[in-house]
Order: C-alpha cells, then structure tokens, then sequence
C-alpha cells in the first residue's frame, strides 16, 4: 500500500505555515477521534492524521520529508531518549506497521517489526508528564533453541527442494506456452530450513511471544496525537538483525474545565453581575492550583484575562504556555422579592438603560423606532 503525501493527508499546501498545518491538524484529529468518531476507518485516518502532523510539525522532519518524500530516512518521535517501558492498560492495541518484508534471502539478517502502543493519558498526565509501566505483546527469540527452532543438540537442515533458498521454479502448460514461475517453497515455506526435530518451547517457531514490561516516561507538555519512539523496543530482529522500534502515541483525555491549544490553556469562569459591574477578586483554577484574579469594575461578558505561565510546559523545553480565562457574567435567576424590588430601584436611577459608552443601545432604540 502506498503511503499518501502527508500534505494531502492534512489537505494543506506544501506552502502552509507551521500555523495552517496545526489547525488543520486540530480540525481533522477531533474529526476522526476514535473517541468521537465511530465509523470504520477512522482509527486508521486518525493514525494517518497523527503521522503526517507528527513530521509537518517537525522542522528537521519536515526538511526531511520536503527533500526525501516517504522514502527519506526514517526519524522516529524525538530522539530514543526516552527509554524504558512498562505495561498495564486497557486500551492497548498493539499493532504492527510498515516491516514491509519483501524476503529474497531468508536467511539474511532483518529488522524486527516496529511496534506502536497507543497510551491513553489525563490531561494532567499530558501536562505535567508521568512515568508509567505498560505490558505489550513481544516476539522474542525463543532462548531454549536460541532462535533456530530446532530441538537443542540439533540443527535445522538447508532444505533439499530449493536448496536454502525459499524458493522454486514451477513450470505450467498454458495456451501460450510453458511458463515458468517463482514460487515459494512448499517444503520449508520459504525459510530455506527444514527443522527435523523441533524445539518444544517454540514448536519450531524460534520465536515466542512474550508479555513484557516497559517503563514508559512521558515527557511534559506532550499532546494529543504526538508520539515518542523508543528505539529497540519493537519486536526482536531475525536472523540477528536488529529490533525494531516501539512507538507510542498518546491520546489525552478532555479534561471538564479546561481546554488546551498547544502550550495554552483556555477555561470559562462565571461571575456575577455585580462582580461585573463593581469589580471583584476571583479564585481560578488552574493546573498549576489556585490563582486569584482581579476583575475591573466594569468588565464585560466575554473578556478574557490571561494567567501568565499558567499553561503547560512545552514539550521540547521552550517555556510553558499561559492560561486564558473568559469571563461569563450570569445573570440571576430564581429572584425573592426583594431582590427583584432592589434591581427595580436599580433600573429606575439607572433611567432604565444600560449605561454603556458606546451607546449600541441608542443605535438599538433609534433602529426599533424606525419601523
Ligand atoms: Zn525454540
Ligand atoms: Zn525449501
């Protein structure tokens, strides 16, 4: 299967800024949340969307990518700095992605298969980082026949139909004449060996599957869709080729109150009318705990105040994002008597007006009077 051009994948131009490619990101990732998003399909486009951001977002990736196309050297998450690896989870589905493995010679040396993980993780989790174990699935070689599959004392034979190679002639009368195809061995199934006597532990496998252990340190400020490769952790090599990688990729829960967009955190607060209109000292939440706020006489509904380095530190290290608070006045309900009597007297001194200074409820007025 061909790999689509990662700008198509995010239906931006190959000119879009690092800005264009982030909303577009943000725009089809919560179309095609697993979470969200039921249909078939959406799993594998929400993969697609998370790779092609993955690298877009990347400058050295990109630069990579622009020059090389899908067949550049391939860079994993940021840097394997991030090793060690654990396990434990509900959502684990670990599948196996590219290995494409075209065997001509089965007996040379292979990369195992890379593994992805996907984590599920708090919104807190994702801000503050966590270190948490994960189980997966592993194909190791098997240690009683050290890989060859066959029972210990013996070993397996080059396999006398193809001659090691894993592959035959098969000729065929057709119409046209007498063909001749290549074809897998039907004696060894194409790895060139025929094992006699097999090893027990791995019925001949070589490999066995293993549940493993993997501490996994998430960094701070790590969000939705990104992933981190550890490097060596995906399935063991054949043939004494070397492993492969284990991706992550992290998926963050909504939190109930805030709302992140990169290193920023967005909340709603609501105050009262008369906090509004007199000022007033508020306490916000933040990741961070408690912070209080000073509101200004006179605020109005849907202003927004910003918490300088209230956000969540930036995953590579560059500072931590502020967090936004937008302001909701409320307006009361459920009035006793005198309380409606006390906003009367109000609207009375007030000359029933609001008295604000750009006068768009004169411009109301004059508008209503018109017709
Ligand atoms: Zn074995
Ligand atoms: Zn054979």
């Amino acid at each position: 299967m061909s790999k689509r051009d990662y700008y198509d994948v995010l239906g931006v131009s190959k000119s879009a800024s690092k800005d264009e490619i982030k909303k577009a990101y943000r725009k089809l990732s919560k179309k095609y949340h697993p979470d969200i998003n039921k249909e078939p399909g959406a799993d594998e486009k929400f993969k697609e969307i998370s790779e092609a951001y993955e690298v877009l977002s990347d400058d050295s990736k990109k630069a990579q990518y622009d020059q090389f196309g899908h067949a550049g050297p391939q860079q994993g998450g940021f840097g394997g700095g991030f090793s060690g690896f654990g396990g434990g989870f509900d959502d684990i589905f670990s599948t196996f992605f590219g290995g494409g493995s075209r065997r001509r010679d089965p007996n040379a040396p292979r990369q195992g298969d890379d593994l992805q993980y996907t984590m599920t993780l708090t919104f807190e989790e994702a801000a503050f980082g966590v270190e948490k174990d994960i189980t997966i699935p592993k194909e190791e070689n098997c240690s009683t026949c050290g890989g060859s599959g066959a029972k210990p004392g013996t070993s397996p034979e080059t396999c006398s139909h193809c001659a090691g190679s894993g592959q035959v002639n098969v000729e065929q009368n057709t119409p046209f004449g007498r063909v001749v195809n290549r074809r897998t061995c039907p004696h060894c199934s194409g790895s060139g060996k025929i094992i006699k006597e097999k090893c027990t532990t791995c019925s001949g496998q070589g490999r066995v599957t293993k549940n493993k252990t993997i501490n996994v340190k998430v960094p701070a400020g790590i969000d939705e869709g990104q992933q981190i490769r550890l490097s060596g952790q995906g399935e063991a090599g054949i043939n004494g080729g070397p492993a492969g990688d284990l991706y992550i990729v992290f998926r963050v829960r909504q939190h109930e109150l805030f709302e992140r967009d990169g290193d920023d955190i967005y909340c709603e607060m609501p105050i009262t009318f008369v906090q509004a209109s007199l000022g007033d000292e508020i306490e916000v939440p933040t990741i961070h705990g408690k912070v209080k706020l000073k509101i200004p006489a006179g605020t109005q509904s849907g202003t927004t105040f910003r918490l300088r380095g209230k956000g969540v530190a930036n995953v590579r290290g560059y500072g931590t994002g502020d967090q936004h608070v937008h302001v909701k006045v409320i307006t009361p309900v459920k009035l006793n008597e005198k309380q409606k009597q006390l906003l009367r007297e109000f609207a009375e001194v007030s000359g029933e007006q609001p008295n604000e200074e750009d006068g768009f409820f004169d411009k109301v007025k004059r508008a209503l009077k018109r017709d």
